[in-house]
């Protein structure tokens, strides 16, 4: 007897998973919660039981001062839901912690993403494909134009441009969780092992990385550094203090930004951006194809961002789709 996927219902605040009465990545407070990752358009303090992987739960804790009701989840274990529903917990390769999360019952598979990319990234393992029957896929980046270039070419632009002004220092404007400690990551693996410089902001999710395992190489905070130190040097800090009075400590800073958005010349010119970094953590274009390819699912949810381009694709190859309203995205923290 089939059960038709009437017990997953998109919902404008959330994915509403019926018969467990939970609620993926709600943007209330809701009794059960699955979260997919720390970002705060996905992960809110609150809850009465927040299920996520450790990182993620971690990064909670540190964000929003949450532990009570935390229900931990390694990749790749399946827990049970009330109401004969499983839940496993699959890499999504977005940032630490981050997972696409696979709902069983009644013989029916459902995989609600979260963020996702297919890129590599240091700092936390692969987007698994996994076969199911309903795909519900974010869209940050789903428009033809979205196509991010390899991430060694935007790091070789990066160390260029401090060996040819080593008097200044590069400020790097990245968002706390995930891009900060990517950056940083990448950094080390093209070689670069000057100490980086940190706005305080930055500091503590910087540690929490480490203490997850993740190798940032030396880190220093800007407000013990001197300025002539900084010389020739990264700095990291969040993108709302680019342009603030805080950067007059730096020795005449380079402003870049690494985020997706930065392949948009006229958002890299309103944060009076002069050397920007196209680094994404959301799959461009090619990689949702790709994905929805991959995973061949009999119909794609599509949500999150530009939901059009990719329910037209969707249509042009025969493939089922339909497009999800849901509330409180927010494409400027999580780029
Ligand atoms: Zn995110
Ligand atoms: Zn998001």
């Amino acid at each position: 007897m089939p059960a038709n996927f009437s017990w997953i219902r998109p919902e404008p605040w959330g994915i509403h998973v019926v018969p467990a009465d939970c609620w993926i990545d709600p943007a209330r407070e809701v009794p059960h919660a699955l979260v997919t990752h720390g970002h705060a358009d996905h992960a809110r303090g609150g809850h009465g039981q927040t299920v996520a992987t450790p990182a993620t739960l971690a990064i909670m804790e540190l964000r929003y001062n949450t532990r009570e009701g935390a229900v931990p989840v390694e990749y790749g274990e399946t827990i049970r839901l009330p109401g004969g529903v499983d839940a496993t917990y699959l890499p999504a390769g977005h940032v630490l912690g981050s997972a696409q999360i696979l709902l069983e019952h009644a013989g029916e598979r459902v995989i609600v993403t979260g963020d996702y990319k297919r890129r590599h990234d240091p700092t936390c393992p692969p987007f698994q494909v996994t076969p199911c029957d309903i795909f519900i896929t974010e869209a940050t980046f789903g428009l033809p134009v979205f196509t991010h270039p390899p991430i060694e070419g935007e790091m070789a632009k990066l160390l260029q441009r401090l060996a040819d002004q080593p008097d200044r220092c590069v400020l790097v404007g990245a968002y706390a969780l995930g891009k900060a400690q990517r950056v940083i990551a990448e950094l080390r693996r093209a070689g670069h092992d000057r100490p980086v410089f940190l706005h305080g902001a930055l500091e503590r999710m910087c540690r929490l990385y480490e203490d997850w395992g993740i190798d940032l190489g030396e880190l220093r905070l800007v407000s013990d550094a001197k300025k002539d130190e900084m010389r020739g040097a990264v700095v990291m800090a969040p993108p709302s203090a680019l342009n603030d009075r805080w950067s007059r400590r730096l020795p005449d800073p380079v402003t870049s930004m690494a985020s997706g958005w930065m392949m948009v010349r006229q958002r890299a010119r309103q944060r009076g951006v002069e050397l920007p970094l196209i680094i994404s953590d959301h799959a461009d274009w090619p990689e949702l194809i790709r994905t929805i390819q991959e995973v061949n699912p009999q119909e794609s949810w599509i949500t999150h961002g530009r939901e059009e381009a990719l329910l037209r694709w969707c249509e042009l190859h025969q493939r089922k789709a339909r497009a999800l309203a849901l509330v409180g995205y927010d494409e400027d923290e999580d780029d």
